[in-house]
């Protein structure tokens, strides 16, 4: 049997509709009638096939890790899944050996696989994942929503790290998981969610999602916007989302004495930090991977039914047949996050 999807087929730029095999669950697995995905950075990255890609991805490969579906088929192993059912999905899949998986702390397995990455993705009709790694999704929750889960796990990890409950929150990068996690701070209770970027369309988005202040950097100075909203010590939070060694440099700087800091964003250039200044203000600083194995599943469906409104972030839909014009406005940055349908035959 085969079915359509979007495979990097050869070690260059761009991505093609290939019909490919359809993939067959083992003992363990169930596979997924693919509905909706949505795209990530890192599925850019792979469709431009720029540094990271050429040393991670071994075309061809079916790529893509966010994903709803509906299981169609289970494994003989499998128990407490039943055809029909809406789901999505965890796309690391861990070794369940190692010290960390061991104790649930499965984000920080040594020897993970990723959906899409490093076995096949979502980008396809069909799916097949550990059925441990298949997340049963709950009725009433916005499927277009649960094919970003993946991604929205990242913001909730990153957002949930430190509490920020009641507390002023600097969000530096305004890219999806950026927007995301104002969404967060501001339905968890957060006061001033503050959230800085260089483009005016991700701000405006980040504005609509629930940010109290944005800042375009290429205008404004960080520091005066912590004046003009009364802060008096600076930042009790800060989330990292942009992976720029500027935006890095003015949390830290911008930071109260004993802080928290998660850090999210990926890093191309290597940050030359001023270490007294993390010393000597007691800054607490986090990388974040992944999602918590399975809290972070756990808390963000919880928020989203209690009223977490993500659709603003959504700004386009196409069809799968139609995924280069998806990228070609991925490439241009203005897009929150864009939906690929998979659950009509084009
Ligand atoms: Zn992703
Ligand atoms: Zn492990």
């Amino acid at each position: 049997m085969l079915m359509d999807a979007l495979v990097k087929a050869k070690a260059a730029p761009g991505l093609e509709l290939q019909r490919v095999e359809k993939p067959v669950p083992g003992p363990r697995d169930v596979l997924i009638k693919v509905l909706k995905t949505a795209i990530c950075g890192t599925d850019l990255h792979i469709y431009n096939w720029d540094a990271w890609s050429q040393a991670h991805i071994a075309p061809p490969l079916v790529i893509g890790h966010e994903f709803v579906g509906q299981i169609e088929g289970m494994g003989s192993e499998v128990e407490h899944f039943r055809p029909g059912q809406v789901v999505s999905g965890e796309g690391h899949i861990v070794c369940g050996q190692c010290r960390n998986c061991r104790a649930g702390r499965g984000q920080w397995c040594m020897a993970h696989q990723s959906v899409g990455v490093s076995r096949p993705g979502a980008f396809a009709q069909y799916l097949v994942i550990p059925a441990s790694n298949c997340i049963p999704i709950a009725d009433g929750i916005d499927l277009e929503v649960v094919a970003f889960f993946d991604a929205l796990g990242n913001a909730t990890h990153t957002a949930l790290s430190f509490d920020a409950v009641g507390e002023d929150i600097l969000i530096t990068g305004a890219g999806p998981i950026g927007m995301m996690a104002c969404a967060i701070a501001r339905h968890i209770g957060a006061r001033h969610v503050v959230a800085t970027d260089l483009s005016d369309y991700r701000l405006g988005l980040a504005k609509k999602l629930g940010a109290t202040r944005t800042v375009n950097v290429t205008r404004e100075k960080l520091e005066d916007v912590v004046r003009e909203l009364g802060m008096t010590e600076g930042f009790d939070v800060g989330l990292e989302m942009s992976g720029a060694v500027s935006a890095l440099e003015s949390m830290i700087a911008a930071m109260r004495n004993g802080g928290e800091i998660a850090l999210l964003g990926l890093f191309a250039q290597k940050p030359q930090l001023d270490m007294s200044q993390i010393i000597l203000k007691g800054l607490g600083l986090r990388g974040i991977y992944g999602r918590r194995m399975y809290e972070t599943w756990y808390k963000m469906a919880a928020m989203v039914q209690s009223g977490l409104d993500l659709q603003p972030l959504i700004t386009h839909r196409f069809p799968y047949t139609r995924f280069e014009e998806a990228f070609t406005i991925m490439k241009t940055g203005n897009s929150g996050k864009i939906i690929l349908e998979w659950s009509d035959k084009q």
